[in-house]
């Protein structure tokens, strides 16, 4: 780290539109990550880049001055290709829990470290907590002995990958400074270039359920996103996925495990299905592996990696998971044709009855969530049965019915729908890009 920078220097030249050295980057990220540099400086730069934006040249030094706060694992020594996946997260998101078995299964390793989730879209951690004995936490050994021997882990990030970010994203979320293209994938990118992954897939979702609501704002995450991977050495490709209505009919962690496990038996619903297929078949392709993930669904092969991946960490794969003590019903007011259901609404109903947590020391309630007994485009007559609610804690049912107040519509015409997959980004779309803001 280099002595002799000023805070409040790099704070003035960020707020009036400056760009950043190297040096200066460096330092007010080292130093921030050894509480040298207080909060206030730094809540203040963020702001700062909020409203000004970073260069390509300043976010790739952002980015690696946060890699370096901790360590970078290296996962060269393995007999197969890595290539993980990242969501930017939305309603019913289970997608990994299909996807890493199923990459396994066609001689990728998947090192997928994961997060719990806070607000409306739920962590992959906490719906594979709902599986009795199975276990978030492993050591560096132990992920690269599973990932040699089963070829796919989802684990805990460990607390020295990216440490930097922990802490910047922490007072982020204290200061109004989330909502940043490059905040936001100098975060996600710090910490999957720390996991040494050469590969990496991008699932960016779109809509009312996602971080990212209009394509445009995606499209640019994704990009940005794209060229920080390549100026990093990881091969990054992105699929922009639609993100307005829940993805498969589950919402919330048992109730998506059983959902993920009728997927990896080559059923569960067309949506979930299709989006993990594209997603696997982009990975695959990005480690030159050609092998057809829809047949690793229905032969077997998929579930087989799930069993021992959830075995090798402890879980039970045949045990019965948790399901809520209490069931209440959402119906039809009318009858006519499903032309909307809301993924933010079902989102925020299935965390207010207890699937999410509202702080991180929450614990969640692993059986709660929404079933959606209906899709968009199907019929239905006046009572019929459109949402189930599923809780421990009856008191929360009428809090979630409030979040789903306009978030079915029912009219007189089927609603006009389009590709799940929406656009795809390659790594031959990160030629340099004017300043991000
Ligand atoms: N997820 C992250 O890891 N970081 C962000 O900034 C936003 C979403």
């Amino acid at each position: 780290m280099s002595a002799g920078f000023d805070a409040v220097d790099i704070i003035r030249a960020k707020r009036d539109g400056g760009e950043l050295s190297d040096p200066q980057i460096d330092w007010m990220i080292g130093a921030y990550a050894a509480g040298e540099v207080p909060d206030e400086q730094m809540s203040a730069l963020l702001m700062a880049v909020c409203w000004r934006g970073l260069s390509p040249r300043e976010l790739t030094t952002w980015t690696a001055a946060m890699i370096a706060s901790g360590e970078r694992l290296d996962l060269s020594g393995l007999s197969r290709p890595t290539v993980d996946k990242h969501s930017t997260g939305g309603v019913g998101d289970k997608v990994s829990l299909v996807l890493a078995p199923l990459v396994a299964a066609c001689g990728a390793a998947v090192p997928q470290l994961s997060g719990r989730g806070l607000g409306h879209t739920g962590g992959t951690l906490d719906k594979l907590e709902s599986i009795p004995g199975w276990r978030a936490s492993l050591s560096v050994a132990e992920m690269t002995a599973q990932l040699e021997d089963v070829g796919a882990v989802i684990c805990a990030a460990g607390a020295g990958l990216a440490p930097a970010d922990r802490k910047l994203y922490a007072l982020r979320d204290v200061t109004g400074t989330v909502e940043s293209i490059p905040l936001i994938s100098a975060s996600i990118m710090s910490k999957k270039i720390a996991e040494g992954t050469a590969a990496l897939v991008l699932d960016v979702k779109v809509g009312t359920g996602a971080f990212m609501p209009d394509l445009a704002s995606a499209r640019e995450l994704a990009a940005t996103m794209v060229g920080l991977g390549r100026a990093h050495g990881v091969a990054v490709t992105a699929l922009l996925t639609a993100m307005d209505t829940p993805l498969g009919r589950t919402v919330g962690n048992a109730l998506e495990v059983r959902e993920a496990v009728e997927t990896l038996h080559g059923g569960g619903p067309g949506d979930l299905r299709d989006v993990t297929v594209a997603l696997a078949t982009e990975m695959l392709a990005a480690v030159g592996i050609d092998a057809d993930p829809a047949a690793a669904l229905d032969d077997g092969s998929a579930f087989a990696v799930w069993e021992r991946m959830i075995a090798a960490q402890g879980g039970d794969p045949d045990a019965v998971l948790p399901s809520a003590a209490n069931v209440e019903t959402v119906v039809a007011d009318r009858s006519g044709v499903v032309a909307r259901l809301d993924a933010r609404g079902v989102g925020v109903a299935a965390w207010r009855l207890g699937a999410g947590r509202a702080r991180k020391e929450d614990a969640v309630d692993f059986g709660a969530g929404v079933v959606c007994r209906v899709r968009p485009g199907d019929q239905v007559a006046t009572g019929d049965v459109l949402l189930e609610l599923h809780t421990d804690d009856p008191a929360r049912f009428g809090r979630a019915r409030e979040s789903l107040a306009g978030a079915i519509v029912i009219a007189d015409t089927a609603p006009a729908t389009g590709p799940i997959v929406l656009e795809r980004l390659g790594a031959a779309m990160s030629e340099p890009r004017p300043a991000a803001r």
